[in-house]
C-alpha cells in the first residue's frame, strides 16, 4: 500500500502540516510566556497526542519534564464510550507540580475533564491542557482548554497522531475520513 491510496481514504484536508507547525510555535511562545518561572510538567497522552507532543515540546525554549498516561475512551469505533479507563499511569508523584496535559482533539470533553479531575486529585499545583484540534461539542462541557491549536466542524479526523482503528496517524496533515472506509 503506498502513500496515495492512503490519501485516496481522506475526504477533505483540515489543517495541512504548515499550519500545524504555525500553530505549533505560537502556542510554544504562549505556553513559554506563562510558564516562565515554573518546573512545568508536560503529560502526553498516548498514542494520539505523540505528534503533537514531539513537535510542541521542540518547540519550547525553556526547560520541561515529559511524562505520558495512555488512556482509552474509545474502542475500535467512531463513536466516545464515556468510559475511561488508564491504560498507562504516571511514572512519578505529581504532588505540588505545575502540568500541561497534551492531548490530540477534545470532542465530547469526556476524556479531558476526567483527567483533569484525576491529575488535580493528585495534588497537582496546577492542571492547564493543551490540545491540538477542539469539536464544538467540546463547547457542551465544563472543561476548561486553555490552548487550541484549531477548532474544526463535527466530523471524525485522521492524521498527526489521530486514528482509525489504529491506522493514519502518521500522516504529517489532518484530514476527515472518507466515510466509505468505516460505513
Ligand atoms: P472525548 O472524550 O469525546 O473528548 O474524546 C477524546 C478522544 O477520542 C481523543 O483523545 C481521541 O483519541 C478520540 N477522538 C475523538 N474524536 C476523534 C476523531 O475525530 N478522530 C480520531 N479520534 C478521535
Amino acid at each position: 500500500m503506498d502513500l496515495a491510496t492512503i490519501t485516496a481514504d481522506i475526504e477533505r484536508v483540515v489543517v495541512t502540516s504548515e499550519e500545524i507547525q504555525t500553530r505549533i510555535t505560537e502556542l510554544a511562545r504562549s505556553v513559554e510566556a506563562d510558564y516562565a518561572d515554573k518546573n512545568l510538567l508536560v503529560i502526553g497522552i498516548l498514542k494520539g497526542a505523540v505528534m503533537t507532543m514531539a513537535d510542541f515540546v521542540r518547540a519550547l525554549n525553556i526547560h520541561i519534564e515529559m511524562d505520558w498516561m495512555a488512556v482509552s475512551s474509545y474502542g475500535s469505533g467512531t463513536k466516545s464510550s464515556g468510559v475511561v479507563r488508564i491504560i498507562k499511569d504516571l511514572d512519578r508523584d505529581i504532588t505540588g507540580r505545575d502540568v500541561l496535559i497534551v492531548e490530540d482533539i477534545v470532542d465530547t470533553g469526556l476524556t479531558l475533564s476526567w483527567l483533569r479531575a484525576n491529575l488535580e486529585s493528585r495534588g497537582a499545583k496546577s492542571v492547564e491542557i493543551l490540545t491540538m484540534l477542539r469539536k464544538p461539542e467540546a463547547a457542551k462541557v465544563e472543561v476548561d482548554v486553555k490552548y487550541v491549536g484549531f477548532d474544526i466542524p463535527t466530523e471524525f479526523v485522521v492524521g498527526y497522531g489521530l486514528d482509525y482503528d489504529e491506522k493514519y496517524r502518521n500522516l504529517d496533515f489532518i484530514g476527515v475520513l472518507a466515510k466509505k472506509v468505516y460505513a
